[in-house]
């Protein structure tokens, strides 16, 4: 089906967390939703509800990002269902932390794997279409950790600081055809990711913060809104952090 839309974003890993709030923030801001999902979940449901009180359209496409072919489907879905894509937000993610030395190679595979080759896999999908539109925005959640490293994290640090690298070629690539690429290196954020984090973690976090407190899931749909909106229309290729101050 191929309904009149306005705008149309895309969120990857939207069922909770970041990506849920961004989804709510940018159907605030007047976008249709196309939340993707990787396993089946009530709360899916609800956020589609959530967004059509708002009216606003909304629809869920089940898929994981890792995988080439569900990813081109994603984006598929999206199109078929709404006809074109504004906004391309890649924000899922998962940690598998250790310490380098007893990290198993599955989990530096697995975390690879989702965060930096499944931001790759939306981006490669996507862009044919927003080629095709002459206008596109492209956001990749990174992290602090992409960009100072962090102990514990090789392969997150690694995926994320790849995402960098990724934003920055790909803003150089589309720039000429009217698409934007940006990305925001949340730090310390709460969310089911760092809930699980020692006392120790969350009280030394807390004092490299020079802001004194965690961010919050608003914190960062806020800087989303901001780069998927007109006002930031002449930025490409760049890394906003959203950290309380933690690095600078
Ligand atoms: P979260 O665990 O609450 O949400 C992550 C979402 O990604 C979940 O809905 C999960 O189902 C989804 N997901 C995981 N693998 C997927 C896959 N293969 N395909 C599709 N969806 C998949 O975590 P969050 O804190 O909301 O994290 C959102 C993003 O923000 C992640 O990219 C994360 O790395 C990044 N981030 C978080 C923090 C933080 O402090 N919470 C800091 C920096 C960056």
């Amino acid at each position: 089906m191929d309904i009149a839309s306005k705008n149309v974003a895309v969120i990857t890993g939207a069922a909770k967390g970041i990506g849920r709030a961004i989804a709510l923030k940018l159907a605030d801001d007047g976008f249709d939703i196309v939340i993707n999902y990787r396993n089946s979940s009530g709360s899916v449901e609800e956020l589609v509800g959530e967004i059509e009180s708002k009216g606003r359209k909304s629809i869920a496409v089940q898929g994981d990002v890792s995988v080439f072919e569900e990813a081109k489907n994603i984006i598929k879905q999206a199109v078929d269902f709404f006809g074109r894509i504004d906004v391309l937000v890649n924000n899922a993610g998962i940690t598998r932390d250790g310490l380098l030395l007893r990290m198993k190679e599955d989990d530096f595979d697995k975390v690879i794997e989702v965060n930096l080759k499944g931001t790759f896999n939306c981006i490669r999908h996507v862009s044919p279409i927003m080629l095709k539109q002459r206008k596109g925005k492209i956001i990749n959640i990174s992290s602090v950790v992409g960009v100072t490293g962090n102990a514990g994290q090789v392969n997150y640090s690694a995926a994320k600081a790849g995402i960098i690298g990724i934003t920055k070629s790909t803003a150089r690539e589309l720039a000429s055809r009217g698409i934007n690429a940006n990305a925001v290196a949340p730090g310390f954020i709460k969310t089911d990711m760092t809930k699980t984090l020692s006392e120790k973690i969350r009280e030394n976090a807390l004092h490299s913060i020079p802001l004194r407190r965690f961010g919050t899931v608003y914190d960062v749909a806020n800087a989303v809104s901001f780069l998927a909106s007109s006002n930031a229309d002449y930025i490409t290729g760049q890394v906003i952090n959203i950290d309380g101050g933690m690095v600078m």
